[in-house]
Order: C-alpha cells, then sequence, then structure tokens
C-alpha cells in the first residue's frame, strides 16, 4: 500500500466487504486539512483490485486539489464500488456502503459519479447523513452538470482575456457534447462564439450544428482544428507528447478531468507558447454546488464562487508568467498552500 505509486500521505485506505448484498468497495479519505473529504462514489467493472486502488488513490488526491482550489471548507476523499463483470448493482449495495461510510465519523461524503445515480445516494443516505447529490424531490440540488458548465464558461473566457480576446467572435474548438459540453456550447454560441465541434455520439454533433451554428468535425480531428481556444470536456490525458506538437490553439479551458497525460505535459504546452487553464480550476462548479446541499449554501454563494474561477485562473496566469513555470504547476502548489496549511491544535487546553 505505502509502496504504490499513486500513494500520498493519504489519510485513509478502507476496504469494505458485505458478503449478504455481494458489495465490494474502497473508500479512500486523501485530506480533510480544510474540511470533510467529498467525492464521488464511481462504479466500475476494474481489471483487478490493484486497479480499483489506483483509481481510488489518484482520484481522492485529485478531490482535495480541486476542493482546496476552490477554497471550499472540504477535502478529498472518493469511494469505489467493484462490479465483476456482467454483475447488477442493487440498492443493498449502496446501503452496505452508507453503513461504511457511517462508521468513518463524517470524514467522506459521498456523492454521484460514473456509474451511480441520485438513487443510488438515496440508498446510501438510508444509512448515513454523509451522502450528497441527492434527486431535488429528495432533498438534493440535483446534477452538478449545469454548475460545471457554468464554471467553465467563466473560465473560458477568462482564459481567452488573457490573450486578448472576448467571447464575441472567439473561434472555440470542442471535444465532447454532454452534460457539460454541450450546455458550455450553448452558452458560447449566444455570447457570440464561433464553435467546432466533435463527439462519438452524431446525434449530439447533428444538433449542434442545427441549434447553434456549429461546424462539425470527426473525434479524430477537433485537436488538431486551428482556432483560438480549445476546450476538451469528454476524456482524460488527451494532452500527451503525441497530441500538444499538433495543436494549433492559442490557449486551453475545460471541463474534463486529467486532461494532461502527465504533469510534464503542462511544461510542453507552456513552450508551445499554448495558455493552459488547469482543468481542476476550470471545472470546480460542480463541486462548488454540492456545498449547498451539504452546508446549506445559498444559490447566490455558491454564483458567487464559481464567478471566483476567473480571479484563481488570472491568478495562476500572472504567477506562471512571472516564475515562467507551467500553469497546472503553479495550480498545485497554490492548492497545496492551502491544504498544507499548518494544524493548529483544536484542544486548546491540553498541556
Ligand atoms: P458525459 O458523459 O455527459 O459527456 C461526455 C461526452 O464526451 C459524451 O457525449 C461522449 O460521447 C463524448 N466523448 C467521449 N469520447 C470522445 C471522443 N474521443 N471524442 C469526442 N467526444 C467524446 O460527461 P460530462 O458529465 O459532460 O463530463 C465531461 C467531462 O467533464 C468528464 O471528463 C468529467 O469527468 C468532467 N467533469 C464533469 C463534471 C460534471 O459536473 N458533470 C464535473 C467535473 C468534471
Amino acid at each position: 500500500m505505502f509502496d504504490n505509486p499513486h500513494f500520498d500521505n493519504h489519510e485513509t485506505v478502507t476496504f469494505v466487504c458485505d458478503a449478504a448484498s455481494g458489495l465490494q468497495a474502497i473508500v479512500v479519505v486523501h485530506n480533510t486539512h480544510c474540511g470533510p473529504s467529498l467525492g464521488g462514489t464511481r462504479v466500475w467493472t476494474y481489471d483487478s483490485p490493484a486497479h480499483a486502488l489506483d483509481d481510488a488513490l489518484r482520484l481522492s488526491r485529485g478531490m482535495t486539489y480541486k476542493a482546496a482550489m476552490a477554497d471550499l471548507p472540504l477535502g478529498g476523499g472518493k469511494s469505489v464500488v467493484l462490479m465483476p463483470p456482467g454483475g447488477r448493482k442493487s440498492a443493498a449495495m449502496f446501503e452496505a456502503l452508507g453503513r461504511a461510510i457511517e462508521r468513518l465519523s463524517g470524514s467522506y461524503i459521498a456523492a454521484e459519479d460514473v456509474g451511480s445515480t441520485p438513487d443510488d445516494m438515496l440508498a446510501i443516505r438510508r444509512h448515513t447523513r454523509h451522502v450528497a447529490g441527492l434527486a431535488p424531490e429528495d432533498g438534493g440540488v440535483g446534477a452538478p452538470s449545469p454548475t460545471t458548465a457554468d464554471g467553465c464558461l467563466i473560465a473560458v473566457q477568462a482564459t481567452a482575456a488573457a490573450i486578448g480576446r472576448d467571447l464575441a467572435g472567439l473561434h472555440v474548438a470542442i471535444q465532447g457534447l454532454g452534460a457539460v459540453g454541450y450546455d458550455l456550447a450553448s452558452q458560447l454560441a449566444a455570447a457570440g462564439a464561433r464553435l467546432t465541434v466533435a463527439d462519438l455520439d452524431a446525434a449530439a454533433v447533428a444538433r449542434a450544428v442545427r441549434e447553434l451554428g456549429a461546424e462539425a468535425v470527426g473525434p479524430d480531428e477537433i485537436l488538431g482544428v486551428e482556432a483560438d481556444v480549445l476546450s476538451p470536456n469528454a476524456l482524460g490525458g488527451v494532452l500527451n507528447e503525441r497530441t500538444i506538437p499538433a495543436l494549433k490553439v492559442a490557449a486551453i479551458a475545460g471541463g474534463a478531468n486529467n486532461q494532461l497525460e502527465r504533469p510534464q505535459d503542462g511544461e510542453a504546452l507552456r513552450r508551445r507558447n499554448i495558455l493552459y487553464a488547469p482543468d481542476y480550476v476550470v471545472n470546480a462548479g460542480g463541486v462548488i454546488k454540492m456545498c449547498e446541499e451539504v452546508y446549506g449554501w445559498s444559490e447566490a454563494k455558491v454564483r458567487e464562487r464559481v464567478e471566483g474561477i476567473a480571479d484563481r485562473l488570472g491568478e495562476i496566469f500572472a504567477q506562471s508568467a512571472q516564475t515562467e513555470l507551467p500553469t497546472n504547476i503553479v495550480a498545485d502548489r497554490m492548492a497545496e498552500r492551502r491544504f498544507k496549511a499548518p494544524i493548529t491544535p483544536v484542544m486548546e487546553d491540553v498541556e
């Protein structure tokens, strides 16, 4: 465990097994310095339990950076449910996961993720209140993607401003027209941007062409489109040593998680003079929205924090220019300053 390359001083790793429901899960708390760890429950058929552990270690760490950078009273965590090939998830599994989360005394808050739904969160809720992402009729705030898309729009605008452009007439190449990408594309079109889009889903592409006046290109062409801004909103790892030399954009700002295949790809972008808005700064809208459910924040407070994405990017771009460090490294250091700050004892009266 401690030699795992993804292990980064994670606070706790809990292996959960419930024979009655067949649940096998791993709940990982990376860091709770700024508050309880929050992160989605991923339901996936992994090649092996070791891969599931790697995923949970990596994703929980990412959540710590995202929450710290957005200055939220939250830390980073993640849970993964290991599904056997062809296996079906059940309410009993999520109830068992809820009991395991309850035993963690509030250090981990579950939320929706790939493979899980608001109904699964409701099953967890039967055994613990440490869960977010419920449907509005069950007291939750609903899907986070509209707020994520709002944050992405603010990020594209801030990134465009940093290269001396505004949204009107800005040419944006959008990879991925799912929940986040399509919403972002609609808002960009409404602001007068020109769009070139790609998705594996031909219907989503046809809709963007019809409704937003977008130009369509194939999924394997989008990363080579000559445009002002590239906005990755599909997969991780799209910026790497194979794709970066072929990019024909001045900047990158999109909602996809883990866009850089390796940290050093940030330096490769800087050398090519391509301004990269770090992904976890851009796509923090969804986790900010979770604070409405977890802490009862008002919609106005959520909006204010989402608008703060522009200031955070401005600070990162300025520090990157000043220090000649790539933006991803500048962002990581800013986040680390928040969650690695000295810990104040809570028991002040104990000598
Ligand atoms: P989604 O599944 O709704 O959409 C993803 C889209 O990408 C789909 O339409 C899919 O067909 C398309 N796609 C997949 N591979 C592609 C390829 N090679 N080329 C072009 N298109 C491709 O997912 P989403 O919720 O919109 O999330 C998009 C990204 O943003 C993901 O990386 C996700 O992790 C990240 N993200 C989402 C949220 C959120 O609130 N939903 C928050 C933070 C980060």
